[in-house]
């Protein structure tokens, strides 16, 4: 579903990512851990086109994302922040509707049905006429899957999607996520929630400076790393 191939990646003279290459066979869930600088969100940015690169490729389902337009990257490839970034002004239910509206070109009630089915998907039905400022971090968390969700995405991409939050709201966003990762969304996830890796995760990647350094099912990089360098990471997380 998706291939990186040699990806290069620099801002001025400094290079970011030196050469990552991997594929995603549809159902995947890949989490992504690494040094801070490592080059893991300009990784997930590139993947969606947020920032350019200078070498390689990516390819959606063979499609060079290069060369899509804007619309149907957004649509085919959603991504959940750490930073929240609800619109403040619209309801949980219209920051959910507003893609459907503007990106998919949804009539007003068509979008309002798929909204309201996402929000429950999340748990959040019941507040679907709250206002962020409302809602709780792990809530608002949970709106900004929904509204990732409700494109259809063939890919989603988190980015410490619970970092930003209390300890005690943390569960129930990789709650989420565990369930969306079972019911066999394509994921490519960075997060330090080792927990969450061991149960969801079909691979491990770890990134330093810009490579890959190893990469393999959870309990291998775990339990029996290849490099030192893996496993003091891992030590220093766990
Ligand atoms: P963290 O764990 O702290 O989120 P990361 O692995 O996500 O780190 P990136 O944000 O991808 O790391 O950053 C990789 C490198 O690229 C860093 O050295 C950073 O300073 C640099 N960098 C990131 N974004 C920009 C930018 N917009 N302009 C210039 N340099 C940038
Ligand atoms: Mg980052």
């Amino acid at each position: 579903l998706l291939r990186v191939e040699d990806l290069q990646k620099s801002y001025g003279d400094e290079t970011v990512l030196r050469g990552i290459s991997f594929d995603l066979d549809k159902r995947d869930v890949e989490v992504i851990i690494g040094p801070s600088g490592s080059g893991k969100s300009t990784m997930l940015r590139c993947v969606n086109r947020l920032t350019e690169f200078q070498g390689g490729a990516i390819y959606l389902d063979g499609e060079s994302v290069m060369a899509m337009n804007d619309n149907d990257l957004r649509r085919r490839v959603g991504m959940v922040f750490q930073d929240i970034n609800l619109f403040a002004h619209l309801t949980a239910l219209q920051n959910v509707t507003l893609g459907l509206r503007k990106v998919r070109g949804m009539g007003k009630e068509a979008a309002r049905e798929k909204a309201m089915d996402q929000l429950d998907r999340v748990g959040l039905a019941s507040q679907a006429d709250s206002y962020p400022a409302e809602l709780s971090g792990g809530q608002k968390q949970r709106v900004g899957i929904a509204r990732a969700l409700a494109m259809d995405p063939e890919l989603l991409l988190f980015d410490e999607p619970t970092s930003a939050l209390d300890p005690e709201l943390v569960g129930e966003v990789l709650e989420v996520m565990r369930d969306l990762a079972e019911g066999g969304m394509t994921m490519l996830v960075v997060t330090h929630e080792m927990g969450f890796a061991r149960r969801a995760a079909s691979s491990l990647m770890f990134l330093d400076e810009g490579r890959i350094v190893e990469r393999g099912p959870p309990e291998q990089l775990f339990d029996d790393p290849e490099h030192d360098r893996t496993a003091e990471f891992l030590q220093r997380l766990t």
